[in-house]
């Protein structure tokens, strides 16, 4: 293969040899505990799997550590899945346990794997982005250590249960197709550094930024600056990322939101969106206590209530959201109602509908 420098190298130039001589040839597989798999390939070769949660963001001796460990005891190959989890992959059962004790002794839990949570997947959140409604690593750190129990199989769920979360609605977290995600929200309009404007901002490619027009050249003509229509906001900051003169982050104004149901598999049912279930919760650094409870509180209903096996949204499906909200004794505010103009298709508006 050419090689080039775009994109990221060929990952079949980097797989276990067992993994490479049984590739696509895999039998079965089985959790044989939390945290470990074990697959069989068609010929009888075993692969053993030890999968272990992280934080996002790390510091390069944290990957040596890791890399220390795949040297011993994986030929020197390791792999984060794509929520993150570091995995070390072994066709020696004998090297499972001497894996298991040295992630341990490093500080992380060995989990993630059947009917639990895994590591959520985040963004940057305010150690890095410009545009975030809220904090990532804080907060799902928050939500982590209250749904522990979930990672490392003490508890366990009908199924597995994704949960994401974004610090604003560009969503680089892929909350949209996760059982859970919180998403960040800013509700209040962006702040106009009138001063800065003119000299950081170029006018016109600001005022064509933004999606439902809402900027406008400031109506006196001697100051070169713009205004923001209020009513035509939606606050999704993309003028602060062509103008750093617009900030939209707003300790007042900022906070989350949670969507549901959503998954990316195509087991049984084809993969599907997720939903806001609640529109607004304010941010509360650095433990976000409403946020967690509530989450704690929804994972625990749909453990209770769901069937085996039956992912957040299949679960959902079957009940019907009215049964959802009462069953997680959640408010139904008027947020939620889908009222885009394009969206009366979406609405439940036949006479069959009943709210119940
Ligand atoms: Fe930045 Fe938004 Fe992505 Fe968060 S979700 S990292 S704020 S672009
Ligand atoms: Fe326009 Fe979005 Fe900026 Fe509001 S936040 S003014 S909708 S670009």
């Amino acid at each position: 293969m050419a090689e080039t420098d775009i994109g990221p190298p060929d990952f079949r130039t980097m797989l276990p040899e067992v993994i490479a001589k049984n590739y696509g040839q895999w039998k079965y597989h089985e959790n044989i505990k939390p945290g470990v798999y074990k697959h069989v390939a068609e010929g009888g070769d075993e692969v053993y799997t030890v999968r272990c949660g992280s934080p996002k963001l790390v510091c390069t001796d944290f990957i040596r550590d890791l890399c220390d460990i795949a040297d011993k005891y994986c030929d020197g190959h390791m792999r984060f899945t794509s929520r993150y989890n570091p995995e070390f992959l072994t066709p020696k059962k004998e090297n499972v346990e001497p894996i298991v004790a040295a992630v341990t002794k490093l500080g992380l839990p060995v989990g993630g794997t059947g009917r639990g949570i895994s590591n959520v997947i985040h963004t940057q959140g305010w150690i890095h982005c410009h545009t975030p409604a809220t904090d990532a690593s804080g907060v799902v750190k928050a939500i982590m250590d209250e749904l522990y129990p979930y990672f490392v199989g003490e508890k366990t769920l009908p199924h597995k249960l994704r949960l994401s979360l974004a610090c604003c609605l560009n969503m680089c977290g892929a909350i949209h197709a996760s059982d859970l995600a919180v998403v960040g929200i800013h509700t209040r309009i962006p702040g106009i550094d009138h001063e800065k404007l003119h000299a950081q901002c170029e006018i016109p490619t600001t005022a064509q930024g933004c999606p439902t027009k809402a900027i406008r050249k400031h109506p006196d003509p001697n100051v070169k600056s713009v205004v923001v229509a209020e009513d035509k906001c939606m606050y999704c900051g993309n003028c602060y990322t062509i103008c750093p003169a617009m900030p939209i982050a707003n300790p007042e104004g900022d906070g989350v939101a949670i969507f549901a149901g959503g998954k990316v598999s195509n087991a049984r049912k084809p993969p599907r969106l997720s939903r806001v279930i609640i529109p607004f919760i304010p941010n509360n650094p650095p433990r976000w206590p409403e946020l967690v409870a509530v989450l704690k509180q929804i994972v625990e209903v749909y453990g209770k209530n769901a069937r085996p096996l039956e992912r957040f949204g299949e679960w959902v499906e079957r009940v019907g959201w009215e049964k959802f909200y009462k069953l997680a004794e959640l408010p139904f505010p008027v947020q939620l109602i889908d009222d885009f103009e394009l969206a009366r298709d979406t609405l439940r508006s036949t006479t069959q509908f009943k709210w119940s």
